[in-house]
This record gives structure tokens, C-alpha cells and sequence, in this order.
């Protein structure tokens, strides 16, 4: 097997040598000041199959994603689950089963249309009756638990801030969010409803996170992985 290409070698004081593949699918390698190339190179070499999978993983992740064109066949996510769009003749309202997101016909038909009434208005129209729905459960499950309460949520067609909380109390939310797996949509929910106790990023702040979710940093870690492919919905 070839030895994998090395796209950013950061030296520094450290004993040995460490991988990485960023979410981009690119080879981080950091290794000791004084360590020969060979040495390096061995060691990437000795892992090149972990590596090579990983890559493939991650850009699969970025790229499997694209913008929809709201085909029949095509894949959208919903909670970290696959839908496969499906037009039915059959049916006059659009819902999901078994894996499967049926669409009216007559909505295939005006397929181009960004207005609504097109495939893409009536998706995203459910999208995000579902999303409302789905996030006031949730913000009702841990406003319960912290112990506070939001004055009203909004739904944002944010594509990078997922979350933000008002001084009021309002929160706004995401409707793309509702792509992601449940335990993504936690952390982003219970980190808006800490901001009720806390308006800053500090200590006190965090730890009420990890009061209702001891893994968040993890969590929010996999969100920063998952937002690119959010932002195709
Ligand atoms: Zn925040």
C-alpha cells in the first residue's frame, strides 16, 4: 500500500507521533522536533489503512450531501436518518414512513418552482412543521429539567448559527437543524436554555450544560462535523 500523502506536519515538543484526518479528509500529522521524516513516514505508513478509511469516511460525510434538486430517489435526512423522496399519486399530503418521504405528484410537476406549491416549498414546509414540533418537546424536556423557561421559539433559516436566545426569553432555532441526530439537537437546545441562566460562555455557563448533558463537549464537537451537511437541506 502507498504511504498516504501528509497534508500539514506540525512539529512540536511532544513524544510521539499522532494522526488525524480532518473532516475535509486531510492528513494532520504531529510529531516530535528532532524525529527524522523517515520515522515519520513509517509511522503514517504503519497506519495507512485506518487512515485511508477515515478519509473516505469523511469525505463521503461532505460529499454524499448535495444541494437538492428534489428529484425522485433523492436522500434527505431527518434526526440523523436517511428519507428517500418518493412522488405518489396516491397520496394528497406529504409525510414520512418507513424511511420514506412521500410527496404528492402534483408537486412534482412544478418541480422548478421555488414558490410555493413546488416540491421544494411543500419539503420545506414540512421540514419545518416537524421541526417546531420535534424542538418545543425538547425545550419542554430540559427547560424542565435546568429548570427555566423560554417565552416563544422561532424558527430561523439560519445555516450556521444554529441556535441564539434573546434577552427576553425567546429562542430561535434552526429548522435545518432538524437534519441531525436527536442527541446533536440536545446539545444545541439545552446550550439556548443555559444562555436563560447564563448570557456568556463562561464556567458557571458550561456547567450547566453538563448538568443535563455530560458529553456535550463531544456533542458539540459532532455538530461541527455535521454542519456541512445541513446546510444543503
Ligand atoms: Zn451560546
Amino acid at each position: 500500500m502507498e504511504t498516504p500523502r501528509i497534508d500539514n506536519l506540525i512539529r512540536s515538543e511532544r513524544k510521539s507521533v499522532g494522526l488525524s484526518v480532518t473532516r475535509e479528509g486531510l492528513l494532520v500529522v504531529r510529531a516530535p522536533k528532532r524525529l527524522p521524516v523517515a520515522a515519520i513516514e513509517d509511522a503514517v505508513r504503519e497506519r495507512a489503512g485506518w487512515i485511508r478509511k477515515k478519509q473516505e469516511e469523511n469525505r463521503a460525510r461532505m460529499g454524499n450531501f448535495p444541494p437538492h434538486a428534489y428529484e425522485e430517489g433523492e436522500r434527505f435526512l431527518f434526526l440523523g436518518e436517511g428519507l428517500t423522496l418518493h412522488y405518489s399519486a396516491n397520496v394528497k399530503k406529504i409525510f414520512s414512513s418507513g424511511g420514506v418521504l412521500f410527496v404528492p405528484m402534483e408537486k412534482r410537476e412544478s418541480v422548478r418552482k421555488t414558490a410555493r406549491g413546488s416540491a421544494r416549498g411543500a419539503v420545506e414546509a414540512w421540514y419545518k412543521a416537524e421541526a417546531r414540533a420535534y424542538f418545543a418537546s425538547r425545550l419542554g424536556h430540559f427547560g424542565a429539567l435546568m429548570g427555566v423557561r423560554h417565552t416563544s421559539l422561532r424558527l430561523s433559516s439560519a445555516v450556521t448559527r444554529w441556535g441564539s436566545c434573546a434577552s427576553g426569553g425567546g429562542i430561535s432555532l434552526a429548522w435545518r437543524l432538524i437534519s441531525a441526530p436527536p442527541e446533536l439537537v440536545d446539545y444545541v437546545i439545552a446550550h439556548e436554555l443555559a444562555h436563560l441562566k447564563r448570557r456568556d460562555h463562561s464556567v458557571a455557563f458550561w456547567a450547566e450544560v453538563f448538568g443535563v448533558l455530560p458529553d456535550y463537549k463531544k456533542r458539540r464537537k459532532e455538530l461541527g462535523e455535521f454542519s456541512p451537511v445541513l446546510t444543503n437541506l
